[in-house]
Protein backbone atom coordinates (compact mmCIF):
# COMPACT_ATOMS: atom_id res chain seq x y z
CA UNK A 1 0.00 0.00 0.00
CA UNK A 2 1.19 3.27 -0.81
CA UNK A 3 0.50 6.87 -0.16
CA UNK A 4 1.04 8.85 -2.82
CA UNK A 5 0.61 12.21 -0.57
CA UNK A 6 4.46 11.27 1.21
CA UNK A 7 7.63 12.87 -0.65
CA UNK A 8 9.89 9.61 0.84
CA UNK A 9 13.12 11.30 -0.20
CA UNK A 10 12.04 14.03 2.60
CA UNK A 11 9.14 13.97 4.51
CA UNK A 12 8.63 12.14 7.80
CA UNK A 13 6.65 8.92 8.31
CA UNK A 14 6.73 5.74 8.60
CA UNK A 15 7.21 2.33 7.08
CA UNK A 16 5.79 -1.29 8.13
CA UNK A 17 7.32 -4.30 6.71
CA UNK A 18 7.18 -8.08 7.48
CA UNK A 19 10.31 -10.27 6.18
CA UNK A 20 11.07 -14.01 6.08
CA UNK A 21 7.93 -15.53 5.58
CA UNK A 22 6.20 -13.14 7.77
CA UNK A 23 8.49 -14.30 10.75
CA UNK A 24 9.86 -11.03 10.96
CA UNK A 25 8.10 -7.77 11.48
CA UNK A 26 9.93 -4.31 9.99
CA UNK A 27 9.49 -0.69 11.01
CA UNK A 28 11.07 2.12 9.86
CA UNK A 29 10.90 5.97 10.32
CA UNK A 30 11.65 9.09 9.87
CA UNK A 31 11.32 12.03 12.44
CA UNK A 32 13.99 14.79 10.86
CA UNK A 33 11.39 17.85 10.85
CA UNK A 34 9.51 16.66 14.09
CA UNK A 35 12.12 15.86 16.17
CA UNK A 36 13.92 19.68 14.86
CA UNK A 37 9.92 21.02 15.99
CA UNK A 38 10.74 19.73 19.15
CA UNK A 39 13.77 21.44 19.63
CA UNK A 40 12.70 24.73 17.99
CA UNK A 41 8.98 24.62 20.46
CA UNK A 42 10.75 23.58 23.67
CA UNK A 43 14.50 25.51 23.15
CA UNK A 44 16.35 22.23 23.89
CA UNK A 45 19.93 21.94 24.12
CA UNK A 46 21.71 19.43 21.22
CA UNK A 47 22.16 16.39 24.43
CA UNK A 48 18.09 17.19 25.46
CA UNK A 49 17.39 17.25 21.20
CA UNK A 50 19.23 13.82 21.08
CA UNK A 51 18.04 12.17 24.23
CA UNK A 52 13.94 13.17 23.58
CA UNK A 53 14.17 13.01 19.73
CA UNK A 54 15.23 9.27 20.15
CA UNK A 55 12.53 9.02 22.94
CA UNK A 56 9.76 10.06 20.38
CA UNK A 57 10.96 8.05 17.49
CA UNK A 58 10.83 5.20 19.44
CA UNK A 59 7.31 5.81 20.70
CA UNK A 60 6.27 6.13 17.54
CA UNK A 61 7.37 2.64 16.55
CA UNK A 62 6.18 0.97 19.30
CA UNK A 63 2.69 3.01 18.42
CA UNK A 64 2.51 0.75 15.10
CA UNK A 65 0.89 -1.66 16.97
CA UNK A 66 -1.91 -0.66 18.78
CA UNK A 67 -4.97 -1.41 17.68
CA UNK A 68 -7.08 1.99 17.46
CA UNK A 69 -6.65 5.28 16.96
CA UNK A 70 -7.61 6.13 20.79
CA UNK A 71 -5.03 4.29 22.20
CA UNK A 72 -1.76 5.42 23.05
CA UNK A 73 1.23 4.36 24.24
CA UNK A 74 3.66 6.43 26.94
CA UNK A 75 7.43 6.23 27.72
CA UNK A 76 8.51 7.72 30.85
CA UNK A 77 12.08 7.84 31.80
CA UNK A 78 13.20 8.92 35.13
CA UNK A 79 16.76 8.93 36.05
CA UNK A 80 19.80 10.20 38.29
CA UNK A 81 21.46 12.24 35.50
CA UNK A 82 20.99 15.84 34.32
CA UNK A 83 18.48 14.83 31.62
CA UNK A 84 16.17 13.18 35.09
CA UNK A 85 12.71 13.10 33.15
CA UNK A 86 11.79 12.42 29.49
CA UNK A 87 8.59 11.49 28.39
CA UNK A 88 7.01 10.61 24.79
CA UNK A 89 3.52 9.90 23.99
CA UNK A 90 2.42 8.61 20.50
CA UNK A 91 -0.66 7.04 18.73
CA UNK A 92 -1.43 4.77 16.00
CA UNK A 93 -2.10 7.63 13.71
CA UNK A 94 1.56 8.62 13.75
CA UNK A 95 1.26 11.60 15.98
CA UNK A 96 3.83 12.11 19.12
CA UNK A 97 4.57 14.61 21.56
CA UNK A 98 7.95 14.77 24.08
CA UNK A 99 8.77 16.78 27.19
CA UNK A 100 12.31 16.66 28.66
CA UNK A 101 12.77 18.50 32.42
CA UNK A 102 16.07 19.78 31.51
CA UNK A 103 15.80 21.39 27.92
CA UNK A 104 19.07 22.98 28.39
CA UNK A 105 21.27 20.11 29.63
CA UNK A 106 24.87 20.37 29.12
CA UNK A 107 26.13 18.12 26.04
CA UNK A 108 28.94 15.46 26.76
CA UNK A 109 30.59 13.95 23.98
CA UNK A 110 32.32 10.32 23.24
CA UNK A 111 34.25 12.12 20.21
CA UNK A 112 33.58 15.26 18.38
CA UNK A 113 30.39 15.42 16.80
CA UNK A 114 29.18 12.29 18.92
CA UNK A 115 27.15 12.90 22.12
CA UNK A 116 27.13 10.89 25.16
CA UNK A 117 23.56 10.68 25.66
CA UNK A 118 23.74 7.99 28.58
CA UNK A 119 25.86 10.25 30.49
CA UNK A 120 23.37 12.83 30.06
CA UNK A 121 20.06 10.43 31.32
CA UNK A 122 22.20 8.62 33.88
CA UNK A 123 21.05 5.13 35.83
CA UNK A 124 17.21 4.87 36.19
CA UNK A 125 14.05 3.36 34.74
CA UNK A 126 11.56 3.44 31.61
CA UNK A 127 8.72 2.94 31.85
CA UNK A 128 6.10 2.12 29.29
CA UNK A 129 2.57 2.93 29.75
CA UNK A 130 -0.17 1.02 26.82
CA UNK A 131 -3.30 2.77 27.10
CA UNK A 132 -5.41 0.56 25.37
CA UNK A 133 -8.61 1.98 26.13
CA UNK A 134 -9.60 -0.58 28.78
CA UNK A 135 -10.62 0.53 31.95
CA UNK A 136 -6.42 0.20 33.45
CA UNK A 137 -3.83 0.67 31.31
CA UNK A 138 -0.66 -1.97 30.74
CA UNK A 139 2.16 -0.95 32.47
CA UNK A 140 5.65 -2.10 32.00
CA UNK A 141 9.03 -1.06 34.00
CA UNK A 142 12.28 -2.19 33.40
CA UNK A 143 15.73 -0.68 34.61
CA UNK A 144 17.70 1.51 32.27
CA UNK A 145 20.73 -0.93 30.64
CA UNK A 146 22.11 1.69 29.00
CA UNK A 147 20.26 5.25 29.00
CA UNK A 148 21.00 5.65 25.52
CA UNK A 149 17.12 5.00 24.84
CA UNK A 150 17.13 2.58 22.09
CA UNK A 151 18.98 -0.88 24.22
CA UNK A 152 16.69 0.68 26.64
CA UNK A 153 13.26 0.13 24.65
CA UNK A 154 14.64 -3.09 23.30
CA UNK A 155 15.33 -4.80 26.58
CA UNK A 156 11.79 -3.42 27.85
CA UNK A 157 10.51 -5.37 24.80
CA UNK A 158 12.74 -8.54 25.98
CA UNK A 159 12.09 -8.53 29.41
CA UNK A 160 8.46 -7.07 29.56
CA UNK A 161 7.39 -8.60 26.12
CA UNK A 162 9.42 -11.45 25.66
CA UNK A 163 9.54 -10.09 22.10
CA UNK A 164 13.80 -10.44 20.82
CA UNK A 165 13.97 -6.85 19.12
CA UNK A 166 16.70 -5.26 16.99
CA UNK A 167 16.02 -1.28 17.30
CA UNK A 168 18.52 1.69 15.91
CA UNK A 169 17.30 4.97 16.61
CA UNK A 170 19.73 8.16 15.56
CA UNK A 171 19.28 11.93 15.87
CA UNK A 172 22.11 14.00 14.33
CA UNK A 173 22.62 17.87 14.42
CA UNK A 174 24.26 20.66 12.96
CA UNK A 175 24.94 24.55 13.99
CA UNK A 176 21.34 24.79 12.67
CA UNK A 177 19.41 21.99 14.36
CA UNK A 178 18.63 18.88 13.21
CA UNK A 179 19.35 17.79 10.10
CA UNK A 180 18.47 13.56 10.30
CA UNK A 181 16.29 11.85 12.89
CA UNK A 182 14.62 8.35 12.89
CA UNK A 183 14.43 4.97 13.80
CA UNK A 184 14.30 1.13 12.69
CA UNK A 185 12.65 -1.93 15.14
CA UNK A 186 12.75 -5.71 13.76
CA UNK A 187 10.86 -8.28 15.74
CA UNK A 188 11.40 -11.82 15.49
CA UNK A 189 7.94 -13.32 16.07
CA UNK A 190 6.62 -16.69 17.62
CA UNK A 191 7.19 -19.32 15.38
CA UNK A 192 10.39 -18.37 14.31
CA UNK A 193 13.48 -20.72 14.68
CA UNK A 194 16.95 -19.55 16.32
CA UNK A 195 18.58 -19.31 12.83
CA UNK A 196 16.17 -16.26 11.88
CA UNK A 197 17.25 -15.01 15.09
CA UNK A 198 21.05 -15.33 14.59
CA UNK A 199 20.90 -14.35 10.94
CA UNK A 200 19.28 -10.58 12.05
CA UNK A 201 21.68 -10.51 14.90
CA UNK A 202 24.36 -11.05 12.21
CA UNK A 203 22.99 -8.30 9.69
CA UNK A 204 22.74 -5.91 13.08
CA UNK A 205 26.09 -6.13 13.77
CA UNK A 206 27.96 -3.40 12.46
CA UNK A 207 25.27 -1.48 10.81
CA UNK A 208 26.36 1.66 10.12
CA UNK A 209 25.04 4.92 12.31
CA UNK A 210 21.28 5.37 11.24
CA UNK A 211 21.30 9.09 11.65
CA UNK A 212 24.05 9.00 9.05
CA UNK A 213 21.82 6.82 6.67
CA UNK A 214 18.99 9.25 7.15
CA UNK A 215 20.82 12.22 6.28
CA UNK A 216 22.61 10.29 3.12
CA UNK A 217 19.04 10.65 2.20
CA UNK A 218 18.51 7.30 2.13
CA UNK A 219 14.60 6.74 3.21
CA UNK A 220 12.65 4.77 5.85
CA UNK A 221 11.69 2.16 2.87
CA UNK A 222 15.99 1.96 2.14
CA UNK A 223 16.78 1.82 6.09
CA UNK A 224 14.63 -1.83 6.11
CA UNK A 225 16.36 -2.87 2.58
CA UNK A 226 19.52 -2.07 3.61
CA UNK A 227 19.36 -4.34 7.06
CA UNK A 228 17.70 -6.73 5.79
CA UNK A 229 18.70 -7.74 1.92
CA UNK A 230 17.07 -9.86 0.30
CA UNK A 231 14.74 -11.33 2.63
CA UNK A 232 11.54 -11.40 1.12
CA UNK A 233 10.40 -7.86 2.45
CA UNK A 234 6.95 -7.22 1.73
CA UNK A 235 5.58 -3.91 2.21
CA UNK A 236 2.58 -3.05 4.32
CA UNK A 237 1.42 0.43 5.11
CA UNK A 238 2.99 3.82 5.95
CA UNK A 239 1.69 7.20 7.20
CA UNK A 240 3.01 10.46 7.91
CA UNK A 241 3.92 11.01 11.42
CA UNK A 242 4.06 14.80 12.87
CA UNK A 243 4.62 16.44 16.60
CA UNK A 244 1.22 17.16 17.65
CA UNK A 245 -0.37 17.77 21.05
CA UNK A 246 -4.37 17.44 21.55
CA UNK A 247 -4.52 19.90 25.27
CA UNK A 248 -6.88 22.42 25.09
CA UNK A 249 -8.64 24.38 27.86
CA UNK A 250 -11.20 21.59 28.66
CA UNK A 251 -8.28 19.31 29.30
CA UNK A 252 -6.32 21.94 31.27
CA UNK A 253 -9.31 22.51 33.84
CA UNK A 254 -9.83 18.84 34.45
CA UNK A 255 -6.05 18.87 35.16
CA UNK A 256 -6.41 21.98 37.52
CA UNK A 257 -9.01 19.82 39.02
CA UNK A 258 -7.48 17.06 39.91
CA UNK A 259 -4.85 19.35 41.88
CA UNK A 260 -7.53 19.04 44.54
CA UNK A 261 -9.36 21.35 46.92
CA UNK A 262 -6.60 22.29 48.93
CA UNK A 263 -4.02 23.19 46.29
CA UNK A 264 -7.04 24.99 44.35
CA UNK A 265 -8.00 27.14 47.44
CA UNK A 266 -4.04 28.40 47.83
CA UNK A 267 -4.32 29.36 43.67
CA UNK A 268 -7.85 31.02 44.31
CA UNK A 269 -6.16 33.48 46.72
CA UNK A 270 -4.29 35.13 43.54
CA UNK A 271 -5.62 38.27 42.24
CA UNK A 272 -3.70 37.94 38.87
CA UNK A 273 -5.31 34.53 38.53
CA UNK A 274 -2.83 31.97 36.97
CA UNK A 275 -1.49 31.30 33.74
CA UNK A 276 -0.73 27.54 32.94
CA UNK A 277 1.74 26.20 30.06
CA UNK A 278 1.57 22.57 28.37
CA UNK A 279 4.77 20.42 29.12
CA UNK A 280 4.37 19.09 25.42
CA UNK A 281 3.37 22.16 23.19
CA UNK A 282 4.25 25.22 25.47
CA UNK A 283 0.70 26.45 24.34
CA UNK A 284 -0.35 29.28 27.96
CA UNK A 285 -3.84 29.24 29.04
CA UNK A 286 -5.35 31.86 31.51
CA UNK A 287 -7.02 31.15 34.40
CA UNK A 288 -8.76 34.63 35.99
CA UNK A 289 -9.57 34.73 40.08
CA UNK A 290 -13.00 34.35 39.66
CA UNK A 291 -12.59 30.99 37.26
CA UNK A 292 -10.44 29.07 40.00
CA UNK A 293 -12.67 30.09 42.97
CA UNK A 294 -15.54 28.20 41.33
CA UNK A 295 -13.19 25.49 40.22
CA UNK A 296 -11.92 25.60 43.98
CA UNK A 297 -16.10 25.37 45.49
CA UNK A 298 -16.92 22.56 42.37
CA UNK A 299 -13.73 20.65 43.63
CA UNK A 300 -14.70 20.83 47.61
CA UNK A 301 -18.33 19.88 47.02
CA UNK A 302 -17.35 16.47 44.63
CA UNK A 303 -14.41 16.12 47.39
CA UNK A 304 -17.28 15.90 50.33
CA UNK A 305 -19.48 14.14 48.19
CA UNK A 306 -17.02 11.63 47.17
CA UNK A 307 -19.86 8.89 47.52
CA UNK A 308 -21.27 9.98 44.36
CA UNK A 309 -18.09 8.30 42.20
CA UNK A 310 -19.96 9.71 38.87
CA UNK A 311 -19.55 13.77 39.68
CA UNK A 312 -17.58 14.45 36.42
CA UNK A 313 -15.17 17.86 37.06
CA UNK A 314 -15.11 17.30 33.21
CA UNK A 315 -18.49 19.60 32.73
CA UNK A 316 -17.34 22.24 34.80
CA UNK A 317 -16.75 25.15 32.87
ZN1 LIG B 1 -0.18 21.07 24.51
Amino acid sequence: MTNNNIDHRKDDYLVQATAKQGLLRCLAVRTTKLVDYARETHDLSPATTVALGRLMSGALLMAADLKSDQDQITLITKSDGDISNLSAIATLDGKVRGYGNQPQAPSYYHEPGKLDIAKSVGKGNLTVIKDLGLKDPYIGNVELVSGEIAEDLASYYFYSEQIPTVLFLGVRLDQEGVVSAGGMLVQVLPGADEEILTWLENRAVGFPDLSELIEQGISPHQLIDLLLGEADIEYLKEYPVTYYCPCNRDRMTSNLALLGAAELKEMAADPEGIELQCHYCSNKYQYQQSEIQDLYNAVKTAEKDFNKPDINLMDFD
